[in-house]
């Protein structure tokens, strides 16, 4: 078959693009048995503050060594895994491992650890009844308080409405932090808004990327001056260029994340950062 060839044509392999689906379920079988290995970890990305280039944050963005494909991308396995369900155990994991290590680097490195971490959940997972519990198991078996986490949602996510409304309510109850992801791409931002309760926009970065007085960058300020009338909190996605930081700044965006700042980092890249945080900048 095919896909026993390896090789780059493979590293971005679609489950929804060809492929009989004879490989479709290789490949979530492949993906059921990663779980719990190494082939699977995180990586976490700075929020970064625009006051002072401090990180403020950092979101868990898993990935897949596979041990022939090489690294499969979230965008091509996430999908795979909603719909075979493999999504509740994998997001479980997920987010107990990332609440662990915001704890751990807390303990390691004091004020300079990043004081909130950022998870993103499917819909399929936000939809279970017992969600919020397996939240709250996770809070106390890590130790991690719940105002340092913040759970990212899509606007698709929650289209589906119904128990994930209800989620949300017991979620923000127990003091987790919402953002909507990727916010102004869906099909009906403004009356999910009104009926989906958050705490954060993330301003999608096709509109983080444009020139300032084009439509795009009109998006931009339209989406700060919709989160402060709602007071809501923003980060800006997919900072790329010095230019797009300063004129995400000049309209009043807080908070970015980009490649400009930094990429996705490993665990040991993290650490590297905040031993310099934590360390004298001078040394009598
Ligand atoms: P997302 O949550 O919107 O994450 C941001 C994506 O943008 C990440 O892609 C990140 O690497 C990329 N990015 C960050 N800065 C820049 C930039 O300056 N320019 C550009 N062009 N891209 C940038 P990644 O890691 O490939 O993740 C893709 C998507 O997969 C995520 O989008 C998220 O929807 C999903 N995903 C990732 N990890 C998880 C997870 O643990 N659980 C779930 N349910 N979904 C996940
Ligand atoms: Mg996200
Ligand atoms: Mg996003
Ligand atoms: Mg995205």
């Amino acid at each position: 078959a095919a896909k026993r060839q390896g090789g780059a044509s493979h590293l971005h392999y679609r489950p929804d693009m060809g492929g009989s689906s004879n490989d479709h379920a290789h490949l979530g079988a492949e993906l059921r048995a990663a779980l719990g290995t190494d082939q699977l970890f995180l990586l976490y990305q700075p929020l970064v503050s625009l006051d002072d280039a401090s990180m403020v944050g950092v979101e868990a963005l898993i990935r897949w060594k596979h041990p022939e494909r090489g690294l499969v991308s979230p965008a091509d396995f996430i999908p795979l895994a909603e719909r075979t369900g493999l999504i509740l155990p994998l997001g479980r994991w997920v987010l107990a491992r990332a609440c662990r290590q915001a704890v751990t680097w807390t303990e390691r490195y004091g004020d300079a650890a990043p004081q909130v971490i950022n998870v993103n959940v499917s819909a399929r997972e936000l939809r279970e009844a017992t969600f919020p519990d397996q939240v709250a198991e996770i809070l106390a078996e890590t130790g991690l308080p719940p105002h340092r986490l913040v759970l990212e949602i899509t606007e698709t996510t929650v289209l589906t409405l119904g128990a994930s409304v209800t989620n949300l309510h017991a979620l923000r109850e127990m003091g987790i932090r919402v953002a909507l992801d990727d916010f102004g791409t869906g099909q009906s931002t403004l009356t999910l808004l009104h009926d989906c309760p958050v705490d954060e926009l993330k301003l999608d970065r096709s509109f983080t990327q444009s020139d300032a007085g084009d439509r795009r960058d009109t998006m931009a300020v339209a989406v700060i001056q919709l989160a402060r009338a709602l007071g809501l909190d923003t980060v800006a996605e997919g900072v790329e260029t010095a230019q797009q930081a300063d004129r995400l700044r000049a309209l009043g965006y807080e908070v970015v994340q980009g490649f400009y700042f930094a990429r996705p980092l490993s665990v040991e890249q993290v650490e590297g950062e905040l031993a310099a945080a934590h360390t004298p900048a001078r040394v009598a």
